[in-house]
Protein backbone atom coordinates (compact mmCIF):
# COMPACT_ATOMS: atom_id res chain seq x y z
CA UNK A 1 0.00 0.00 0.00
CA UNK A 2 1.30 3.58 -1.28
CA UNK A 3 1.10 5.59 2.23
CA UNK A 4 0.58 9.37 2.17
CA UNK A 5 1.36 12.10 5.13
CA UNK A 6 -1.11 15.18 4.52
CA UNK A 7 0.16 17.66 6.19
CA UNK A 8 -2.66 20.25 6.49
CA UNK A 9 -4.56 22.67 9.06
CA UNK A 10 -7.74 23.14 7.22
CA UNK A 11 -9.58 20.24 8.90
CA UNK A 12 -12.47 20.53 5.44
CA UNK A 13 -9.22 19.81 3.34
CA UNK A 14 -7.95 17.19 5.36
CA UNK A 15 -11.31 15.16 5.29
CA UNK A 16 -11.49 15.94 1.08
CA UNK A 17 -8.07 14.42 1.12
CA UNK A 18 -8.28 11.65 3.42
CA UNK A 19 -11.13 10.73 1.52
CA UNK A 20 -10.79 10.69 -2.08
CA UNK A 21 -6.98 9.59 -1.25
CA UNK A 22 -8.43 6.38 1.28
CA UNK A 23 -11.23 5.66 -1.99
CA UNK A 24 -7.89 5.16 -4.62
CA UNK A 25 -6.72 2.96 -1.46
CA UNK A 26 -3.92 5.03 -0.23
CA UNK A 27 -2.76 4.72 3.61
CA UNK A 28 -3.71 8.15 4.99
CA UNK A 29 -2.11 10.13 7.70
CA UNK A 30 -2.60 13.47 8.69
CA UNK A 31 -0.81 16.09 10.68
CA UNK A 32 -2.45 19.27 11.13
CA UNK A 33 1.09 21.01 12.26
CA UNK A 34 5.07 20.79 11.57
CA UNK A 35 6.13 19.46 14.52
CA UNK A 36 3.07 16.22 14.22
CA UNK A 37 4.49 16.19 10.38
CA UNK A 38 7.99 15.45 11.37
CA UNK A 39 7.51 13.03 13.88
CA UNK A 40 4.69 10.99 11.38
CA UNK A 41 7.42 11.18 8.51
CA UNK A 42 10.04 9.28 10.74
CA UNK A 43 7.69 6.78 12.52
CA UNK A 44 5.13 6.38 9.17
CA UNK A 45 7.69 6.36 6.66
CA UNK A 46 5.20 7.83 3.94
CA UNK A 47 6.01 6.85 0.37
CA UNK A 48 4.16 10.41 -0.65
CA UNK A 49 4.02 14.21 1.34
CA UNK A 50 1.21 16.13 -0.12
CA UNK A 51 2.27 19.79 1.94
CA UNK A 52 0.82 22.91 3.21
CA UNK A 53 3.21 26.02 3.09
CA UNK A 54 1.24 27.62 5.90
CA UNK A 55 0.98 25.74 8.78
CA UNK A 56 0.36 27.09 12.67
CA UNK A 57 4.11 26.57 14.52
CA UNK A 58 6.40 26.62 11.30
CA UNK A 59 6.79 27.26 7.40
CA UNK A 60 6.32 24.59 5.11
CA UNK A 61 9.98 25.78 3.70
CA UNK A 62 11.08 24.52 7.30
CA UNK A 63 9.53 21.26 7.19
CA UNK A 64 11.06 20.76 3.71
CA UNK A 65 14.52 21.11 4.82
CA UNK A 66 13.57 19.12 7.75
CA UNK A 67 12.49 16.00 5.88
CA UNK A 68 15.35 16.74 2.83
CA UNK A 69 18.01 15.89 5.79
CA UNK A 70 17.25 12.40 5.64
CA UNK A 71 14.47 11.71 3.35
CA UNK A 72 14.24 11.50 0.02
CA UNK A 73 10.64 11.00 -0.31
CA UNK A 74 7.88 13.01 -2.55
CA UNK A 75 7.36 16.01 -1.56
CA UNK A 76 3.75 18.29 -3.19
CA UNK A 77 3.66 21.26 -2.04
CA UNK A 78 -0.31 22.28 -1.68
CA UNK A 79 -0.48 26.43 -1.15
CA UNK A 80 -2.95 29.20 -1.82
CA UNK A 81 0.65 31.62 -2.20
CA UNK A 82 0.80 32.82 -5.17
CA UNK A 83 4.10 34.43 -5.24
CA UNK A 84 6.70 32.62 -7.33
CA UNK A 85 9.47 33.21 -4.94
CA UNK A 86 8.04 31.51 -2.42
CA UNK A 87 7.00 28.40 -4.91
CA UNK A 88 10.66 28.64 -6.02
CA UNK A 89 11.79 28.68 -2.66
CA UNK A 90 10.00 25.57 -1.88
CA UNK A 91 11.30 23.74 -4.86
CA UNK A 92 15.22 25.15 -4.43
CA UNK A 93 14.48 23.42 -0.57
CA UNK A 94 13.69 19.77 -2.14
CA UNK A 95 10.21 19.80 -2.89
CA UNK A 96 9.22 18.22 -6.06
CA UNK A 97 5.87 19.74 -7.51
CA UNK A 98 3.23 22.40 -6.63
CA UNK A 99 -0.16 23.05 -6.55
CA UNK A 100 -1.72 26.29 -6.20
CA UNK A 101 -5.23 26.02 -4.33
CA UNK A 102 -7.71 25.61 -4.83
CA UNK A 103 -6.75 22.65 -7.32
CA UNK A 104 -8.99 19.78 -8.79
CA UNK A 105 -8.52 16.31 -7.06
CA UNK A 106 -7.86 14.86 -10.15
CA UNK A 107 -5.05 16.98 -11.28
CA UNK A 108 -3.83 16.28 -7.35
CA UNK A 109 -3.82 12.82 -7.67
CA UNK A 110 -2.08 12.50 -11.16
CA UNK A 111 0.56 14.74 -9.73
CA UNK A 112 0.79 12.33 -7.20
CA UNK A 113 0.60 9.09 -8.74
CA UNK A 114 3.76 10.79 -11.22
CA UNK A 115 5.50 11.49 -8.14
CA UNK A 116 5.26 8.02 -6.44
CA UNK A 117 5.73 6.29 -10.02
CA UNK A 118 9.69 8.33 -10.55
CA UNK A 119 10.81 7.31 -7.26
CA UNK A 120 9.68 3.84 -8.16
CA UNK A 121 11.12 4.68 -11.84
CA UNK A 122 14.43 5.37 -9.95
CA UNK A 123 14.49 2.12 -8.30
CA UNK A 124 13.80 -0.18 -11.29
CA UNK A 125 15.25 1.39 -13.97
CA UNK A 126 18.26 4.13 -13.04
CA UNK A 127 19.81 4.35 -16.69
CA UNK A 128 16.76 4.96 -18.86
CA UNK A 129 18.56 6.04 -22.24
CA UNK A 130 15.36 6.41 -24.33
CA UNK A 131 12.69 8.73 -23.93
CA UNK A 132 9.64 8.17 -26.62
CA UNK A 133 6.76 10.48 -27.25
CA UNK A 134 3.98 10.08 -29.71
CA UNK A 135 6.29 12.95 -31.84
CA UNK A 136 9.97 12.42 -31.02
CA UNK A 137 12.35 9.89 -29.44
CA UNK A 138 15.43 10.84 -27.97
CA UNK A 139 17.78 8.59 -26.87
CA UNK A 140 20.30 9.59 -24.19
CA UNK A 141 23.14 7.09 -24.77
CA UNK A 142 24.02 7.80 -28.47
CA UNK A 143 22.54 12.04 -27.56
CA UNK A 144 20.31 11.62 -30.86
CA UNK A 145 16.96 13.33 -30.90
CA UNK A 146 14.47 11.51 -33.96
CA UNK A 147 11.82 13.33 -35.24
CA UNK A 148 9.30 11.97 -38.21
CA UNK A 149 12.36 9.39 -38.87
CA UNK A 150 14.70 12.70 -39.54
CA UNK A 151 17.56 13.11 -36.81
CA UNK A 152 17.34 16.29 -35.46
CA UNK A 153 19.92 18.36 -35.13
CA UNK A 154 20.34 20.20 -31.63
CA UNK A 155 23.25 22.25 -30.63
CA UNK A 156 25.28 21.12 -26.95
CA UNK A 157 23.68 23.63 -25.11
CA UNK A 158 19.99 22.92 -26.33
CA UNK A 159 20.83 18.95 -25.63
CA UNK A 160 21.98 19.88 -22.10
CA UNK A 161 18.68 21.77 -21.53
CA UNK A 162 17.01 18.44 -23.03
CA UNK A 163 18.44 15.98 -20.61
CA UNK A 164 17.69 17.48 -17.73
CA UNK A 165 13.77 18.09 -18.41
CA UNK A 166 13.40 14.51 -20.40
CA UNK A 167 15.23 12.23 -17.70
CA UNK A 168 13.12 14.03 -15.11
CA UNK A 169 9.47 13.59 -16.99
CA UNK A 170 6.36 15.20 -15.10
CA UNK A 171 8.92 17.03 -12.75
CA UNK A 172 8.83 20.67 -13.01
CA UNK A 173 12.70 22.25 -13.29
CA UNK A 174 13.24 25.57 -11.85
CA UNK A 175 14.61 28.39 -14.06
CA UNK A 176 17.58 28.46 -10.93
CA UNK A 177 18.68 24.69 -11.16
CA UNK A 178 18.79 24.82 -15.38
CA UNK A 179 20.43 27.98 -15.29
CA UNK A 180 22.92 26.65 -12.40
CA UNK A 181 23.41 22.99 -14.50
CA UNK A 182 24.18 24.97 -18.14
CA UNK A 183 25.31 27.77 -17.37
CA UNK A 184 26.61 27.99 -13.91
CA UNK A 185 24.92 30.84 -13.05
CA UNK A 186 22.16 31.89 -10.95
CA UNK A 187 21.51 35.47 -11.85
CA UNK A 188 17.42 35.29 -12.13
CA UNK A 189 17.92 38.08 -14.66
CA UNK A 190 19.51 35.16 -17.07
CA UNK A 191 16.29 34.05 -17.59
CA UNK A 192 15.66 35.17 -20.72
CA UNK A 193 18.55 32.10 -22.24
CA UNK A 194 16.10 30.04 -21.42
CA UNK A 195 13.18 31.28 -23.32
CA UNK A 196 15.75 31.25 -26.12
CA UNK A 197 16.70 27.89 -25.86
CA UNK A 198 13.48 26.32 -24.93
CA UNK A 199 11.60 28.39 -28.03
CA UNK A 200 14.26 27.13 -30.19
CA UNK A 201 13.60 23.09 -29.07
CA UNK A 202 10.52 23.67 -29.45
CA UNK A 203 10.70 24.62 -33.18
CA UNK A 204 12.14 21.38 -33.34
CA UNK A 205 10.90 18.98 -31.50
CA UNK A 206 6.87 20.36 -31.07
CA UNK A 207 4.45 19.71 -33.34
CA UNK A 208 2.82 23.28 -32.93
CA UNK A 209 5.73 25.45 -31.38
CA UNK A 210 3.20 27.88 -29.81
CA UNK A 211 1.42 25.19 -27.81
CA UNK A 212 4.06 23.14 -26.71
CA UNK A 213 2.44 19.77 -25.85
CA UNK A 214 5.59 18.29 -24.35
CA UNK A 215 7.96 20.97 -23.12
CA UNK A 216 5.56 23.21 -21.07
CA UNK A 217 6.49 26.47 -19.07
CA UNK A 218 5.57 27.00 -15.65
CA UNK A 219 5.34 30.70 -15.87
CA UNK A 220 7.77 32.69 -13.59
CA UNK A 221 9.02 29.25 -12.25
CA UNK A 222 10.28 26.87 -14.86
CA UNK A 223 9.57 24.01 -17.27
CA UNK A 224 8.19 20.60 -17.59
CA UNK A 225 8.63 17.97 -19.70
CA UNK A 226 5.50 16.03 -20.44
CA UNK A 227 5.86 12.45 -21.73
CA1 LIG B 1 -2.71 26.44 6.02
Amino acid sequence: MTRVLVVEDDPQLVRALVINLQARHYGVDAAPDGTTALRLAAARQPDAVLLDLGLPDMDGVDIIKGLRGWSRVPILVLSARQASDEKVAALDAGADDYITKPFSMNELLARLRAAVRRTEDITVAPETTLVETADFTIDLLAKKAVRDGRDVRLTPTEWHLLEILVTNPGRLITQKHLLQEIWGVSQSNKTNYLRVYMAQLRRKLETDPSHPRYLITEPGMGYRFEA
